[in-house]
């Protein structure tokens, strides 16, 4: 597909703008550039093509099944972009004195107090911009606390092997070393490893529950116990909080200091880059400790302030605030019923896929799931050669997006599956005769599997290149 450069062709520019009705000023030469910016010219419908185009060639929720694990890809309801839109949200200017944004500042404020609610926890920061983001502020706090009561030994933050890649880098990232604590037979938290573990130079435990391995883990009081018995405080990563928003409370776990993926759970389109948002909450000993500026609300006026013993910012002005609005809209619609239900239904249809897999494809771990289960296609490797890769590629020939592979790390070939509350029984139906149809080819004729998709655009890059090495620039030709 030709690229937008390519595509140019000098003076064909689409103008629309009406007259200048203003007095033109001139600049001096030297503040004017020497050539002009090397723009594409391109008329307006062949410019829609190309974004169309383009978009075909990818896959989103709107095109099909969408089961990345640990991704939440679920349905964003078109209310929530109406609202992202309205212009008294996108045409403010984030200087404005806080009187002229009392409606904004209150959506902040509103979102604050139900995330404090669903979560548990007492105070929020809506800055963060993704839950890596988080989950740094929430280390922050951690550190905070511990220098504020004059116990520096503090050094390590204790994260369990089936954790996410990014707690350990937001442990490293925050100043602490971590130290990696054994899973047990059930998928759970060791307890005699984490007894071990702990001691006077532990800061805190980062954990999600359920965790990657799609379980809820039944020791949770005692985990957060041992923890806070040894003077340590307990993270949690919220990522998975759709599995058990409106049941259970992180905060009513023992835990300290949360963040939630507004982007994940509170179904902003994300994937590709952004924008996300990772508000932290955290109990009320915490919150002097907050990032500023805070909203409140004094007199029925919304204003912001800095927190006594804030860690300062970590985002411009208030994080991606259109995200939030959607995140409102989407609390707003669904309620107090609705809240409770949406994860219901993810554990459901998560189980739902699961039981008709399990005959199949060999499950990580024979109990029932939370959100999302994981499955190990060790054995089919062993037996036909063909591979998790082989597997998840195929899918994209049929119009799934692929589960997550290779991840959590303790378990090998790995597909993690989260189908999300908002598939319906035929889709699951369907996604489940795929996955056992791409089995009966495995057996029947393994060596196919290994250049699948065969039907898509691009087959297999080099994926560590692309990430590595990314091409963002448009080479021009020199010209001497
Ligand atoms: C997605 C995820 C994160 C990180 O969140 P980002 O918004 O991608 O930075 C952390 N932990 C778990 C379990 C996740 O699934």
């Amino acid at each position: 597909m030709k690229l937008l450069f390519e595509r140019s062709r000098s003076g064909r520019t689409e103008s629309l703008l009406p007259p200048c009705d203003v007095p033109p000023v001139e600049f001096d030469a030297g503040s004017l550039r020497a050539a002009p910016p090397r723009l594409p010219e391109i008329s307006e419908v062949d410019l829609g093509r190309h974004y169309t185009e383009l978009a075909k060639q990818t896959h989103g929720v709107n095109d099909g099944f969408y089961p990345l694990g640990s991704c939440t890809m679920k349905y964003n309801p078109r209310v929530n972009e109406e609202m992202a839109a309205l212009p008294g949200f996108t045409g403010i200017h984030p200087l404005q004195p806080a009187g002229t944004v009392q409606g904004c500042l209150e959506v902040l404020a509103k979102t604050e107090t139900m995330l404090c609610e669903i979560t548990g926890m007492d105070g929020m920061t809506l800055q963060p911009a993704a839950g890596a983001h988080g989950e740094y502020t929430g280390l922050l706090l951690i550190r905070r606390y511990h220098q504020s009561r004059g116990d520096t030994a503090r050094t390590k933050i204790i994260v369990p092997d089936s954790a996410h890649g990014t707690n350990p880098a937001s442990a490293v990232m925050a100043g602490f070393t971590v130290v990696s604590v054994p899973s047990n037979a059930e998928g759970g938290v060791d307890l005699d490893a984490l007894r071990a573990a702990v001691g006077p130079d532990t800061a805190g435990l980062m954990l999600t529950n359920p965790n990657t391995l799609g379980l809820f883990d039944p020791n949770i009081l005692e985990i957060t116990r041992i923890v806070h018995e040894a003077g340590g405080l307990c993270y949690y990563d919220g990522a998975n909080l759709n599995a058990i928003m409106g049941h259970v409370r992180p905060g009513d776990m023992g835990f300290d200091c949360v963040h939630v993926n507004l982007h994940k759970t509170f179904s902003t389109p994300h994937g590709g880059g952004g924008p996300g948002s990772g508000p932290v909450g955290c109990k009320a000993f915490l919150a002097d400790f907050l990032p500023a500026p805070r909203v409140g609300c004094k007199d029925g006026q919304y204003r912001l302030y800095a927190p006594a013993r804030s860690l300062g910012r970590v985002r411009t002005f208030q994080g991606n605030f259109l995200v939030v609005v959607r995140a409102l809209t989407y609390l707003l619609t669904l309620g107090k019923q609705g809240i409770p239900e949406a994860s219901a239904g993810a554990v459901l249809n998560a189980n739902y896929l699961m039981h008709k897999l399990a005959g199949a494809y060999q499950m990580a771990y024979d109990t029932p799931c939370m959100h999302e289960f994981v499955m190990t296609l060790e054995p089919l490797k062993a037996e036909t050669g063909v591979s998790a890769m082989d597997v998840a590629k195929r899918m994209l020939d049929f119009g799934i997006h692929p589960p997550t592979m290779y991840f959590p790390l303790i378990v090998h070939e790995a597909l993690m599956v989260e189908p999300t509350e908002t598939e319906s029984p035929e889709t699951l139906d369907q996604a489940a005769e795929i996955f056992l149809r791409i089995l009966d080819e495995a057996k029947a004729d393994g060596a196919s599997l290994h250049s699948a998709p065969h039907d898509c655009p691009i087959g297999r890059p080099d994926e560590v290149r692309a990430a590595r090495t990314p091409v963002l620039r448009y080479e021009f030709e020199v010209v001497q």
